[in-house]
């Protein structure tokens, strides 16, 4: 279960850990690979036999998802297995993670085409911040970043989910953010996720940031870009439990509107209490906003509108 993507299968193209980037807030920890040199890797054959035996049983997904431990674009076989998934499988989404640095090149455009939808990274648009965060490889500049993404939403007619991820004292200055902001409008995506740390990072000093201060960040941003914001940083403030409940709908409202889910699914995607979720799931019962069906797996929930 993905927050963003639903039931998303991870496909993880590149070993442990192969990346252009060394973000300070990387999940997968330090990078220990830092190179924009692409690669095969695995044998392309090797990956499409895996996902056809895989796909054979017909599961239910909501995406088939390249992602993993370090930056897909740098396995040379993507445009080949990208190919192979829309050709043979093609009732299937395809979403690709990606921090964006090899867009700049149009042959990782031309790959990453077929996808459904796109899901790229952009911390900061100075260069400075994009050193401190990202610390890229040498000699990588963040204006390429953001040329390659927008030649790419030029190509592209798929969907665009830029991430935005925020660090207190780092990138939230009135700079950065307008920084960002113009970055945003030349880019076009279809939607910006503010995000802030969730599991610990690479760095023990990188802090999740308040969700008073995520929403601050949101407001500055969406009164200088016309494109829509949300945040999706996880739900473990202690700033009071309107906010908790108010963006906890929110997250509700987006995934059962989507497809249907009991309260055991929606607490393991969230990452949220059951006791939590199933509160605030009888609260909208009770206001008519979504319905209950009972199934042989449990009882499912529905937006209604
Ligand atoms: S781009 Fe992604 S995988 Fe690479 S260091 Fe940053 S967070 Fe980790």
């Amino acid at each position: 279960m993905s927050r963003r993507l639903g039931i998303s299968l991870g496909v993880d193209l590149v070993p442990y850990k192969y990346c252009p980037l060394n973000c300070v807030y990387c999940e997968v920890q330090s990078t220990t690979n830092l190179v924009t040199e692409r690669e095969v890797f695995f044998p392309a054959d090797e990956i499409i036999n895996e996902l056809g035996d895989f796909l054979a049983t017909s599961p239910h997904l909501d995406y088939i998802t390249f992602s993993g431990a370090g930056e897909p674009t740098l396995n040379s076989s993507l445009g080949e297995i990208v190919h192979y998934l829309k050709s043979t499988y093609s009732t299937y989404k395809l979403a690709l993670l990606t921090n964006g640095i090899l867009f700049d090149n149009p042959k990782v455009r031309a790959e990453a085409l077929p996808c459904d939808i796109v899901l790229p990274s952009l911390d900061g648009a100075t260069q400075s911040v994009f050193e401190r965060i990202n610390r890229p490889r040498a000699g990588l500049k963040v204006q390429d970043l953001i040329d390659g993404l927008i030649c790419f939403r030029n190509e592209y007619s798929g969907k665009i989910w830029l991430e935005v991820f925020m660090i207190a004292g780092i990138n939230d200055s009135q700079t950065e953010l307008d920084a960002i902001a113009t970055a945003i409008e030349g880019i076009k995506p279809d939607l910006v996720q503010i995000n802030s740390l969730d599991r610990p990072g690479a760095e023990a000093w990188v802090k999740p940031m308040s969700l008073a201060a995520l929403k601050q960040i949101k407001s500055y941003l969406t009164a200088r870009v016309n494109v829509p914001l949300e945040i999706i940083a996880k739900l473990k403030y202690n700033d009071g439990g309107t906010h908790l409940d108010e963006e906890l709908i929110h997250l509700l409202h987006n995934t059962l509107k989507r497809r249907p889910s009991t309260a055991e699914d929606l607490s393991a995607m969230l990452d949220i209490h059951i006791n939590e979720i199933s509160k605030v799931l009888r609260q909208l019962h009770l206001d008519k906003q979504i319905s209950v069906k009972r199934e042989t797996r449990g009882v499912f929930y529905s937006w209604i509108h």
